[in-house]
C-alpha cells in the first residue's frame, strides 16, 4: 500500500470538503479512473481524480487512511477534458466538485449495491453493425445550407447559426456530423435538444441517417426520461466509442452536456436560447454555456496551433430566435464578437413565413375567447382540409375555482398559489405541491352551491372550440376532429407519441394545446396557429419575459406553412390587447434582429445581462422571517470578501410565489459589471452562507442554494 490517491467522492451539497479525498492503494491510479471506495460505513463510487496538491499532514497519517476497494474494470478512465469540465462548472455554479462529478454519471452506475454491475458493463455494448456501403438520404442542401456549411467547416467557430423556423437546421446538425464522423472513424458528435421527448421525430431523424452508415450503436439517447439500464447502456456506450463499438452520436437533452465522449469532434445546441438547458436544482448550469466552454476545453487539451481545418471540436448554437445573450456574443468581430454568425433566413423550397394577424381583442365583446374572424379562419381551414394550432400557455380547465356570495377562491392550503381546475376528473389540483382534492359540491366557506370556474385553460379552451365548430362538418364527412396535448394529456407512457402520430397523419383538425405543442415539431399540414391569449407575458416583471414571448410565439408561428406547397396562406394569429405593443410589430414582421437589437439596447440603458452578470440566492425555511434574515445577515458580512466592491447585493425579498409546500422562499439579487469579479467573490461567500445558516436568526432555514446566471428572476 505505497500510493496515496485522491479520490473525489459524492459530497453533499454545501459541503466544506470541496476536493477529493486521500486513498491508498497498492498500485498507481491512472486519474479518471472509477474505483470503489470505503466510505463511512458504507461502500461508494470513486473517480480518481488529478493528484491534489500535496498535503504533507496527510502524508505523515497514511496509517490513518483507508484502501481504494477495487477498480470497475472494464471501463476505461475518464478524460482529462472530462475532468476540467466537471471541476469548472462546480466552481462557475458554486457547488462541490463531487457533487458535480458523481451526478454527471449513470445513477446505475454509482449504484453500488447491484453486485450484478460487472456483468451488466459487458452485456450493454450491442455490437456495432456498421455498413459503409448503404443508402444515405440525405437531402441536395440549399443554397443557404451549403454556404453554412461550407461557412462551418473554414472557420473555427463558436457559430451561432440564426436560421428560421423551417430553414433546415436540422440537416445543417445531420451534414455537419456527417461529414466529421466519416472523416474520422474514432470522432463522436453531441447533440443537444431541449426536451428530446417532445420531438421523438427528430431521433428517428437522426437513426434514419445515421445508423444504416455507422451501424446499430450508432446514435444513443440521453435524457432523463430513460431508465437506469438505458441510461448506464448508452453512458457506457458513448464512453466506449466507435473503436471499442460504441455511440458515435449522443443526442441528449442538458445532461448530456456531461456525457464522456472520448473524442468529441463537435457539439450543436439545438434551440440554444431554450430556457430548459438551464437546470434547476443542485448545479444550477446552463448546459448551452458549458457546451460552448466544453468545446474551447477540448481544443485547448488536443493541442495548440492547429490550423482551422483541424479545429478538434467545434460547437454550433442554433435557433430562430437566438438567446440575447449569444446574439449579442455574435455581433460583428470588430464590435467585440466572439462567435460566428451565421444565418439562414429562408424558408426551404421557397416556403413563406406565415402572415402574423393581430386580433384587437379591445374591439371584441367582452368575455370573448374566439373571436369570430378566428373562428371563421379555422372553418376555412377545416374546409381546405388543412390543420390548425392554438395554443394556451396554461393547462386544466381554469386557473381559480370561486364562490360568487361570499368570493371564496380555490386556493392551495400548503401554497400562496391558487389550486387549478380539472374538469375531467373534477379536482382541484395545486401545480406546485401537487395537492389535489375531489371538487366541492358547494363554497366550502358559505355553502352556496354556485362555484364557478374562472379563467381558462387548454381544457376549457378544447370544450369551448369544440362548442363553435359543432356542426361543421369535413370535406370528407364527419365531425371536426379535435385533439389536446399539454402535460395532463400526455402523462401515460406513449401518449404522447400516439397524439403526435396522429397530427402527422392528419387524424386531427384543430390541435390545442400548450408550448408542448409550439416547439420544435416539423408539422406538415398546419396551415394556421393561433395564440389565444399571450398578454400576460408583457407586463412580467421578469426583464427576460418579452425575450421569452417573442420567441415562443415566433417557434409557434412556425408551425405553420412549413409545407412550401401551402405556405402562401399560412397564418399565426395573435389575439391581444395591446396590438400596438412593439413586441408584435416585430413579430408581424418576422423581424427578430430587429427585436433584439431594441431589447439590447434597453438592457444596455439598465445595466442588465448581458451588460452585467447576475447570481441568485435562494433561501428556504418554515417562516419568511428566518428565510429573509439568513439572507440579510449574509449580505451584512459580505463587505470585506474579496471582489465585493464590484457586486452590488439588493435586499432579500420574497420569490413571486412565496410559499410552496408550506415552506417560505426569499431571493437575493446580486449584480456585477464584472463575471471575475462575480465569481471570486461569490467563492469566498460560501463559507458566510454556510456559518450563516446556523445563526440563531436564521432558525428554521430549510435550505440554500447560488444560481448563477439565473435565467427566471
Ligand atoms: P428547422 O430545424 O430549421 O426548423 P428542419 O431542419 O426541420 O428546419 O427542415 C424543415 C423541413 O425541410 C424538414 O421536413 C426537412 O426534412 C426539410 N428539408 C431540410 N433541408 C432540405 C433540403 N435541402 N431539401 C429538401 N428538404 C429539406
Ligand atoms: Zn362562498
Ligand atoms: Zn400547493
Amino acid at each position: 500500500m505505497s500510493h496515496t490517491v485522491s479520490i473525489m467522492v459524492q459530497t453533499p451539497a454545501h459541503s466544506a470538503v470541496a476536493g477529493p479525498l486521500t486513498y491508498l492503494s497498492d498500485t498507481p491510479l491512472a486519474p479518471g479512473s472509477l474505483v470503489r471506495v470505503p466510505l463511512g460505513k458504507r461502500e461508494t463510487l470513486g473517480v480518481v481524480w488529478d493528484p491534489a496538491n500535496a498535503r504533507p499532514e496527510i502524508a505523515a497519517h497514511t496509517g490513518e487512511l483507508r484502501a481504494v476497494a477495487g477498480v470497475l474494470d472494464g471501463i476505461a478512465p475518464l478524460s482529462a477534458a472530462w475532468r476540467r469540465l466537471v471541476q469548472f462548472a462546480a466552481a462557475y455554479y458554486q457547488r462541490a466538485v463531487g457533487e458535480v462529478a458523481l451526478a454527471a454519471l449513470p445513477p446505475q452506475l454509482r449504484d453500488l449495491s447491484a453486485m450484478q454491475l460487472g456483468r451488466r458493463l459487458k452485456r450493454a455494448v450491442p455490437p456495432s453493425q456498421a455498413d459503409a456501403n448503404s443508402a444515405i438520404n440525405a437531402a441536395t442542401l440549399s443554397a443557404e445550407q451549403a454556404g453554412v456549411l461550407a461557412a462551418l467547416h473554414a472557420q473555427a467557430g463558436p457559430f451561432l447559426l440564426f436560421g428560421a423556423t423551417g430553414s433546415g437546421k436540422t440537416e445543417v446538425y445531420l451534414q455537419a456530423a456527417q461529414r466529421l464522423l466519416e472523416a474520422d472513424p474514432a470522432a463522436q458528435a453531441l447533440v443537444m435538444v431541449p426536451e428530446i421527448n417532445l420531438t421523438p421525430q427528430l431521433e428517428a431523424r437522426f437513426r434514419a441517417r445515421f445508423e444504416p452508415r455507422f451501424g446499430a450503436a450508432a446514435v444513443v439517447a440521453m435524457h432523463s426520461g430513460m431508465t437506469p439500464p438505458q441510461r448506464l447502456r448508452s453512458w457506457l456506450s458513448a464512453h466506449h466509442g466507435p473503436l471499442q463499438g460504441g455511440a458515435r452520436i449522443v443526442l441528449g437533452t442538458r445532461m448530456a452536456v456531461f456525457a464522456s465522449l472520448p473524442r468529441l469532434r463537435l457539439i450543436v445546441v439545438d434551440e440554444e436560447h431554450d430556457p430548459s438547458y438551464k437546470q434547476q436544482e443542485g448545479a444550477r448550469y446552463s448546459a448551452r454555456d458549458l457546451a460552448v466552454y466544453r468545446s474551447q476545453l477540448e481544443n485547448s487539451l488536443a493541442g495548440p496551433g492547429a490550423a482551422v481545418d483541424q479545429v478538434h471540436c467545434r460547437v454550433l448554437l442554433g435557433s430562430a430566435t437566438p438567446s440575447l445573450e449569444s446574439w449579442h456574443h455574435s455581433r460583428p468581430a470588430a464590435e467585440g464578437g466572439r462567435y460566428v454568425r451565421l444565418a439562414m433566413p429562408s424558408r426551404i423550397g421557397a416556403g413563406a413565413l406565415p402572415r402574423v394577424r393581430l386580433v384587437d381583442m379591445n374591439l371584441q365583446q367582452r368575455k370573448t375567447v374566439f373571436s369570430p374572424q378566428l373562428v371563421d379562419a379555422i372553418r376555412q381551414r377545416i374546409a381546405r382540409g388543412e390543420q390548425s394550432m392554438v395554443f394556451l400557455n396554461r393547462r386544466g380547465y381554469a386557473p381559480v375555482l370561486s364562490c360568487s356570495s361570499c368570493d371564496w377562491k380555490s386556493e392551495c392550503p400548503n401554497c400562496s398559489a391558487f389550486r387549478v381546475f380539472h374538469k375531467i376528473d373534477r379536482s382541484l389540483r395545486c401545480h406546485h405541491c401537487g395537492f389535489a382534492e375531489r371538487v366541492p359540491r358547494a363554497c366550502p366557506n358559505c355553502g352556496d352551491p354556485d362555484i364557478a370556474p374562472i379563467g381558462r385553460g387548454t381544457e376549457r379552451l378544447e370544450e369551448h372550440l369544440a362548442e363553435l365548430l359543432a356542426g361543421v362538418e369535413r370535406p370528407g364527412g364527419g365531425a371536426v376532429r379535435i385533439a389536446r396535448i399539454d402535460a395532463d394529456s400526455t402523462k401515460l407512457k406513449g401518449a404522447l407519441e400516439s397524439q403526435l402520430a396522429q397530427v402527422h397523419s392528419g387524424e386531427v383538425d384543430v390541435l390545442v394545446g400548450t408550448q408542448m405543442i409550439a416547439k420544435g415539431h416539423d408539422f406538415r399540414r398546419i396551415t394556421l396557429v393561433a395564440a389565444i391569449n399571450p398578454d400576460g407575458a408583457l407586463f412580467s416583471s421578469d426583464f427576460r419575459a418579452p425575450e421569452r414571448l417573442f420567441s415562443l410565439l415566433m417557434q409557434a408561428g412556425g408551425r405553420a406553412g412549413r409545407d412550401a406547397a401551402h405556405s402562401a396562406a399560412s397564418e399565426m394569429w395573435v389575439q391581444t390587447s395591446h396590438p400596438q405593443h412593439p413586441l408584435f410589430a416585430a413579430l408581424q414582421r418576422h423581424d427578430y434582429p430587429r427585436f433584439a437589437e431594441g431589447q439590447i439596447a434597453e438592457r444596455l440603458t439598465a445595466g442588465m445581462p448581458p451588460f452585467s452578470f447576475q447570481a441568485l440566492v435562494r433561501a428556504e425555511a418554515r417562516t419568511q422571517e428566518a428565510a429573509q434574515a439568513f439572507l440579510t445577515l449574509a449580505s451584512a458580512a459580505a463587505e470585506p470578501l474579496p471582489g465585493a466592491e464590484h457586486v452590488t447585493l439588493y435586499p432579500a425579498v420574497p420569490m413571486t410565489i412565496q410559499r410552496v409546500a408550506n415552506i417560505e422562499r426569499a431571493q437575493m439579487l446580486l449584480e456585477s459589471p464584472s463575471r471575475g469579479a462575480l465569481q471570486k467573490f461569490l467563492a469566498a461567500w460560501q463559507d458566510v452562507l454556510r456559518a450563516t445558516r446556523s445563526a440563531p436568526e436564521a432558525k428554521g432555514m430549510v435550505r440554500w442554494a447560488v444560481d448563477v446566471d439565473p435565467q427566471t428572476i
